[in-house]
Parts: structure tokens; C-alpha cells; sequence
């Protein structure tokens, strides 16, 4: 196996990959309507269970072709019943998104918002429920990785459940990441795309929820016809199959991913992204750059950075020198300030930190940045 050139991505996902992931899409042509390849679907559902402590007598997962938004779209489209109202707890980008998911489908919603850099107020949500018996799901966003805040969706999920709403989590930027126990977190529904924590190729998402919720959702308002969950899990239940045409080499890598993520293990895993978002800190501190987010309120994979007050400093030109020496810095996602990102995610360890910020600061002595860079 030749390896092929090894990219450092610090962008929030797609993120490095290792070679065994890359290659295990080579294989041969096969038609994925075929016994061998519904075989390998089952067994991925199965272990995508694993990853949040799910008992698949209790929870199911559902696999969709398209990247992480599909399963925001999906899950507020098709778990909303007839008369029910969506709640979305909103200080980010992400949330920000199902709102607008909500808007594009014509549905009854409360964005309860909140600043992008602050916690969502527990006590105004619980208002929002007792004040508003029609709020039938109750959505939110675990890392808004647009900022790296970390949300506490075990004690909204409890309020969701106080006021009989379902919970629905947008997990793409810690699942296979951050230890996630659907259980002790009070988590109805969370989701992901393969190429985030399972550290696989895009095009695939999954949902993983409660079976007894989506069954239940059978008779509720049809809104989307590619997009509808409970159609795609029948499909799936009936025949082991997607509805329509898989992304094929996608799925033989996520379960290459997926089989490389239990031999990491869940612990050693986090503890190796907490290694590189600690390396990350450290870097930016040595060149006096200073973060978005309060540091305990971090979700340990994404730093928000502000750019430095400084003339010399472009993003484009640092990002630029960067990439072309294969580091991949990103944008920031927040509309009041200007930052960027560096994110934990990937097949990455401290030493590629430690190199990248061999690189960053060359960028900057290049570009004449002050060091340590000035605000
Ligand atoms: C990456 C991500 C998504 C999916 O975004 P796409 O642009 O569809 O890949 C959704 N939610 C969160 C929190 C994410 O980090």
C-alpha cells in the first residue's frame, strides 16, 4: 500500500484521515443492491450504536446519503407531529440552521436565542416549555462548532422530557469524539457524518434515535420525501437497504473508520483530541493569540481564534502559506467578530500541532505580524 501525501486538517471536518480509511474504498464494483452489501449496512448500524451506549432494542440508526445537514433537515421535518411547535435552543451557527430548516418547511417555531458566546439560559428554556404546551420537539446543537461552545444537552434534554418533548442533538462535531451516552444524557436523537468523528470520507450521514419515536412518527405530517426518517428506517427494517442508491466506496470506508475507532477505544480517543486541543491552546498561547469562548465552557475540539489587531495580518495569506505546506486552517462562523479556526478533529496527535505551529509562526514572521501578535 503506497501512502499518499498526508494532509493536516484543522478545519472543522472533513478531517485527516489515515491511508487504511482511504484505501478501504478501493474494492471491487459491486451492485449495493446485492445480500453482501445489505450485510454490511446492518453491521455498520449495528456498531454506530456502540459509539453513544445505545441498546438497539431501545435505539436504531438510520443511514442517509448527504452530508451532516440532511440529518437536521430530516429529524425537525419528520418528528414534528401535526399542531406541535419546534423549540430550537440557539447561540450558534448550527442551530441557527435548524431554524432556518424550520422556516424553509413552513413549521411553527421559537428560536430561543442566545448569545454566541454564552451558555443558554437553563431557566428561560424551561419558561419557553411551561409557557408553550405545543412545543413538541426540542432541538439544540452539542458543540456549535462554529464558536467550539459546548452546550448542556443532558439538562435540556431533561426539560425537553419534563414537558413531554422529544430531544433532538446535532452531534456532528462530538460524536466519536467526546464520549456522548444517550442514555445519561437524555438524548432522543443525535446524529453525525462519517467523515467527522469516525474520521471516514463524506457523503454519508446516520441518525441515531429512539426506535419507539420513529415508529410513532409513522402518521406524522409527510413534509419530505427524500428526506423523511421513518420511510428510510422502514426501507432499511424491510430490506436491509437504503431507499435510493447508497454512496458505496463512502460506506466501505466508514466501516473501516468505524472498526479504527474501536480499537482506539472511547477514552483513548478523547484523551488523544484533549492531547491536540491542549497542544492547540499552548501554540496559540506562545504567539499571544487570544480565544472566543471561555475556557471551561470549550468543548475540547475546536478553539475560536480572534484575529490579532495588527495591519500585516491577512487570514488569506497565513492560510495560504499554511496550506501550500499542508496545514488547513478555517474561517470563523461569527458575524460580529472576526476570527479563525483551529479544530482537534482527525487522525492527528500532538506532533502535528507542535509542527503546524512551526509553520504558523514562519507565516507570520513572513507577512511581518508582530510576535507576540497584538489585540
Ligand atoms: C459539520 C457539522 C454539520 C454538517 O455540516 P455540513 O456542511 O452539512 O457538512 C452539522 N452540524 C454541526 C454541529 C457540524 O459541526
Amino acid at each position: 500500500m503506497e501512502s499518499i501525501k498526508r494532509n493536516i486538517l484543522l478545519n472543522p471536518g472533513p478531517s485527516t484521515t489515515t491511508d487504511t480509511v482511504k484505501y478501504a474504498q478501493v474494492v471491487p464494483d459491486i451492485c449495493p443492491r446485492e445480500k453482501e452489501f445489505a450485510g454490511l449496512m446492518k453491521g455498520l448500524r449495528e456498531d454506530l450504536l456502540g459509539i453513544v451506549h445505545a441498546k438497539p432494542e431501545d435505539y436504531t440508526s438510520v443511514l442517509f446519503c448527504g452530508s451532516g445537514t440532511i440529518n437536521i433537515d430530516i429529524c425537525i421535518n419528520s418528528l414534528l407531529p401535526e399542531g406541535g411547535k419546534v423549540l430550537v435552543v440557539n447561540n450558534g451557527a448550527y442551530s441557527t440552521r435548524a431554524v432556518e430548516i424550520c422556516e424553509y418547511y413552513g413549521l411553527p417555531y421559537t428560536d430561543l436565542k442566545f448569545a454566541v458566546d454564552e451558555l443558554p439560559d437553563l431557566k428561560k428554556v424551561e419558561e419557553a416549555l411551561k409557557n408553550d404546551p405545543d412545543i413538541k420537539l426540542v432541538h439544540t446543537t452539542h458543540n456549535e462548532t462554529g464558536t467550539g461552545i459546548l452546550n448542556p444537552i443532558k439538562e435540556i434534554g431533561a426539560l425537553a422530557h419534563k414537558y413531554g418533548a422529544v430531544f433532538t442533538v446535532d452531534t456532528t462535531s462530538t460524536l466519536a469524539m467526546r464520549p456522548i451516552n444517550v442514555y445519561e444524557d437524555n438524548i432522543d436523537f443525535c446524529m453525525a457524518s462519517a467523515q467527522k468523528g469516525i474520521m471516514a470520507m463524506t457523503g454519508l450521514s446516520f441518525i441515531i434515535g429512539k426506535t419507539s419515536e420513529i415508529i410513532r412518527s409513522k402518521d406524522y405530517p409527510r413534509r419530505s420525501y427524500y428526506c423523511n426518517l421513518y420511510l428510510q428506517y422502514d426501507y432499511f427494517e424491510k430490506t436491509g437497504e437504503m431507499h435510493f442508491t447508497p454512496p458505496v466506496q463512502t460506506i466501505y470506508a466508514a466501516i473501516q473508520g468505524l472498526k479504527e475507532y474501536y480499537e482506539e477505544g472511547e477514552q483513548a480517543k478523547w484523551a488523544r483530541h484533549t492531547r491536540v486541543f491542549n497542544a492547540i491552546h499552548d501554540g496559540l498561547d506562545e504567539l499571544g493569540f487570544e480565544d472566543i469562548i471561555k475556557r471551561e465552557w470549550q468543548s475540547g475540539l475546536v478553539v475560536s481564534v480572534k484575529y490579532p489587531n495588527d495591519p500585516n495580518f491577512s487570514f488569506e495569506k497565513i492560510h495560504d502559506y499554511c496550506y501550500e505546506r499542508g496545514f488547513t486552517i478555517y474561517p470563523g462562523k461569527i458575524s460580529t467578530t472576526n476570527t479563525f479556526r483551529l479544530c482537534a478533529l482527525g487522525a492527528i496527535d500532538e506532533q502535528d500541532i507542535k509542527d503546524f505551529f512551526v509553520v504558523l509562526r514562519a507565516a507570520l514572521e513572513e507577512y511581518n505580524v508582530a510576535i507576540p501578535v497584538r489585540y
